[in-house]
């Protein structure tokens, strides 16, 4: 196993293929899925490969992944049909109500309650 895998972590078993996922893109370097448990009527994660624990973990080598990363995210929203209305969130540390020490990007949209017609 790779330094930047974790045998232990739930999105790198599903980069590795251990555990099943609805994906919506796959390249080299990151994969989005959708969440098994949705908080919105579209709500998908975008993980990179690289086991990154969270912002806070991210470094000077990082740089050009996360400029990728953000341009996914709107490559998504399009995809999903949802690029005019969308929330993008990251939850950094278990105080922060982040669950799963893999760096993710949750791109939500139709909240109910919210939502203009
Ligand atoms: P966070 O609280 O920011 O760590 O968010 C973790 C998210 O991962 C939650 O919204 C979970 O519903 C979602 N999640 C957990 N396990 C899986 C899984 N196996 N496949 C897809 N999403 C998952
Ligand atoms: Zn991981």
């Amino acid at each position: 196993m790779s330094q930047s895998k974790r045998a232990d972590c739930i999105f790198c078993k599903i980069v590795d293929k251990q555990m099943p996922a609805k994906v919506v893109h796959e390249d080299d370097r990151m994969i989005a899925f959708h969440d098994i448990q949705p908080k919105a009527k579209t709500h998908v994660l975008l993980i990179p490969k690289k086991h990154i624990e969270s912002l806070a973990d991210v470094s000077k080598e990082d740089v050009e992944l996360m400029g990728e990363l953000m341009i996914k995210i709107k490559e998504v929203a399009i995809e999903l049909g949802v690029e005019k209305s969308f929330n993008v969130v990251v939850n950094n540390g278990s105080l922060a109500g982040q669950i799963i020490p893999h760096l993710h990007f949750h791109i939500l949209s139709g909240w109910s309650g919210r939502e203009k017609v």
